[in-house]
C-alpha cells in the first residue's frame, strides 16, 4: 500500500519516534522538524483538549469523540490508539501518502500502541525508540514537567515501564542525552 521509495538499510522513509513518557519524544520531534524542513512530522488528531499554547492543525488536529469516530470508520486513521487510559490519538493516512510520494521523509512521533500498528500496516517502516539516560533521569524529567498531578504521574510511570521493556521490538535505540544530538542522531537513522 505505501509507495516503495529507495528504502535505506531496507527500512522505508517512513519513521517512528517512540519511547516513554516524558523521555522528550516531544522536543526531539520539534527540534527535527525545525532544522529539517525536509522532513514531514505528522499531525495526529486528538481529542484531548488543547494546552495553552497549542494550535489546532499545527500541534494536533482537536476533535470531538464523534468526529474522532468518524475518521476510525471511514479508515483515514493509519493508527490509533488510547493513551494513558485517556483521549484517543491517532495518525492521519492522506497527509503521509502524499509526502512520502514526494520522496520525503516521514516521522510520527507517537506511543507504543502505535509503532506496533505501523509495524503491523507496514513491516518496512523505520522504528526509532527514544531512550532516557537512566530511570531516575525519566522520574525526575517526568516530575520536572509538573504538568501531571501525583495520580496522573504514577500512572505514566507504570506505562513507561512497560514501554521500556519494549524496546527490543524497535530497529533502532536512541538515548535522548541532548535534544540537539538525539536530533541528529535520529535524522541520520532515516538517510
Ligand atoms: P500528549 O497528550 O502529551 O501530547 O501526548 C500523549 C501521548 O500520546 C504521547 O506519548 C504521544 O507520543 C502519544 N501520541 C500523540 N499522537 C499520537 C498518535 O497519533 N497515535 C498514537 N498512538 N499516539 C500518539
Amino acid at each position: 500500500r505505501w509507495p516503495r521509495l529507495e528504502p535505506r538499510h531496507g527500512r522505508s522513509r517512513l519513521m517512528v519516534l517512540a519511547g516513554p513518557t516524558a523521555v522528550g519524544k516531544g522536543t526531539v520531534a520539534a527540534r527535527i522538524a525545525a532544522e529539517h524542513p525536509e522532513i514531514h512530522l505528522s499531525v495526529s488528531a486528538t481529542t484531548r483538549p488543547p494546552r495553552p499554547g497549542e494550535n489546532d492543525g499545527e500541534h494536533y488536529f482537536f476533535v470531538d469523540d464523534a468526529e474522532f469516530d468518524r475518521m476510525v470508520d471511514q479508515g483515514e486513521l493509519l493508527e490509533h490508539a488510547t493513551v494513558h487510559n485517556a483521549y484517543r490519538y491517532g495518525t492521519p493516512r492522506a497527509p503521509i501518502d502524499t509526502a512520502l510520494a514526494e520522496g520525503r521523509t516521514v516521522l510520527l512521533e507517537i506511543d507504543l500502541q502505535g509503532a506496533r500498528q505501523v509495524r503491523a500496516a507496514e513491516p518496512t517502516a523505520t522504528l526509532v525508540f527514544l531512550l532516557p539516560p537512566s530511570w531516575d533521569e525519566l522520574v525526575h524529567r517526568l516530575v520536572g514537567r509538573g504538568t501531571e498531578g501525583e495520580e496522573e504521574r504514577a500512572r505514566r510511570l507504570r506505562t513507561a515501564k512497560r514501554e521500556l521493556a519494549a524496546q527490543g521490538e524497535f530497529d533502532f535505540r536512541v538515548v535522548n542525552d541532548d535534544v540537539a544530538r538525539a536530533a541528529e542522531e535520529v535524522v541520520s537513522l532515516a538517510r
